[in-house]
């Protein structure tokens, strides 16, 4: 009797152990605890979650997981979504910059080709995703635009894009005339899914801003406010970015040469991302340049590393950061040599999903840990129905070719209708 107790206490307290140390081992790789709990809150949570962060960036993570962390109320979090050249690669996508605020404000410094996966994956929900500032007009600094805009209309934004853009030398050459074009180049798009989806996140708000303006206020909403100032760089109508809140600044020189105007009004910025382009040598050598056009494009178009660490010695950021150019290990110890004969300071360069914690007293660089099957998130708000009396009818022609397939499609109404109490019909009979 005695020892058949001993040995139900024996498998309690065997059980007991597993438990705990289970339990620990869960703990031990999600220290917040919150990595299963947000899977299992609803996307309203987790806005109002992400809005009220009393919880700083993680000292025992040495690797960024998306979605897994807040944002102290004074922090900063900036991500790098597109680092490489104008050819997007499957290392890195050409320029995107997040920025995340403590206060729940997220912006977007340029978009250009490539960058949509990546923003996709900062698991951020695309509501939140709304405000995009582009320097300049290249296709590497807003060719991701159409796939973001529309792309993010059918994946839950439902809140009009906000796009910041300059003018140009003549109103052709300004934002507002290029986003109208853009819009009319994606009629067939837009007109597919009129009708059909809620499309509130398709509407574009376009504010362009004279590109000449020296540290003028562009954004000043919530506590931040963004300035521009102009750069020098292809043709008129290039500029850079100025973002201040709660005595953090940061600022990004989208593409520009060294300038005066960069140089005056980025002084002692928290952290300072600037172009840092290949050297003309490997223009030559890797990427195919005559010598002419090497040195024109990577020191008069582009700046060089050598004109970056110029830049930086003079400006004197708590934190350099060097961006387009594809940064491989081969390629990275030339460029920060360069870079180093002309500064001496704190210097990243940066690759794709790089991540910077700003705050006042420190400065964390880290790279973020990617997931590649990531879906995007539900809408935050309640989706309007379909209205397919708006949408636009297409001919008997086309009409006449569908094969509906009601055995087919059919049994799938039903599935659907018998699960949500609905009575809808396949619009092609046979
Ligand atoms: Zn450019
Ligand atoms: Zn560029």
């Amino acid at each position: 009797m005695y020892k058949i107790a001993n040995s139900k206490l024996t498998l309690l307290a065997i059980v007991a152990v597993v438990a705990v140390a289970m339990v620990a081992l869960y703990m031990k790789g999600h220290p917040d605890g919150s990595v299963g709990k947000i899977l299992k809150l609803t996307p309203e949570a987790q806005a109002a979650k992400a809005k009220i962060s009393p919880v700083k960036a993680l000292k025992d993570r040495d690797v960024y997981y998306p979605g897994t962390e807040n944002l102290g109320r004074n922090e900063m979090r900036v991500v790098a979504l597109g680092t490489g050249m104008p050819s997007a690669r499957p290392k890195q996508a050409a320029a995107c910059w997040l920025v995340e605020l403590g206060n729940g404000d997220k912006f977007l410094f340029d978009i250009g080709s490539g960058c949509h996966e990546r923003i996709a994956a900062q698991k951020i929900p695309y509501d939140h995703l709304d405000k995009i500032f582009i320097g300049h007009l290249h296709v590497d600094h807003m060719g991701d635009l159409p796939t973001f805009w529309l792309g993010g209309t059918v994946m839950n934004r439902l809140t009009p894009l906000r796009i910041w853009g300059p003018s140009g030398s003549t109103p052709e050459y300004g934002t507002k005339h290029a986003l109208d074009l853009m819009e009319k180049m994606y009629a067939w798009d837009i007109g597919t899914r009129s009708g059909v989806i809620d499309a509130r996140g398709m509407k574009l708000e376009v504010s362009e801003f004279p590109f000449k303006g020296i540290n003028e206020v562009i954004y000043n909403e919530n506590g931040v406010v963004v300035r521009s100032i102009p750069a020098v760089h292809g043709l008129d109508g290039a500029v850079s970015f100025i973002l201040e809140w709660n005595g953090l600044k940061f600022v990004y020189s989208s593409d520009t040469i060294p300038n005066k105007w960069w140089v005056e009004h980025t002084k002692g910025a928290d952290i300072s991302i600037h172009e840092c382009f290949l050297p003309p040598t490997l223009l030559v050598t890797k990427q195919g340049f005559a010598p002419i056009e090497a040195l024109q494009v990577g020191t008069q178009g582009h700046t060089s590393p050598e004109q970056f660490g110029k830049v930086m010695a003079m400006t004197q950021p708590r934190l350099a950061v060097g961006y387009h150019f594809y940064n491989d290990f081969d390629i990275e110890p030339e460029v920060r040599t360069r870079v180093r004969k002309t500064y001496d300071g704190p210097l990243a360069l940066a690759l794709d999903y790089m991540v910077f914690n700003v705050t006042k007293d420190d400065i964390r660089v880290r790279m973020s840990a990617i997931d590649e099957a990531v879906w995007p998130s539900p809408a935050l708000k309640k989706k309007s129905p379909p209205d397919f009396t708006k949408a636009i009818p297409i001919s008997d022609f086309t009409k006449s070719g569908a094969m509906g397939l009601p055995e087919i499609v059919g049994p799938i109404y039903d599935e659907i209708n018998k699960k949500y109490g609905t009575n809808y019909k396949p619009g092609f009979k046979e």
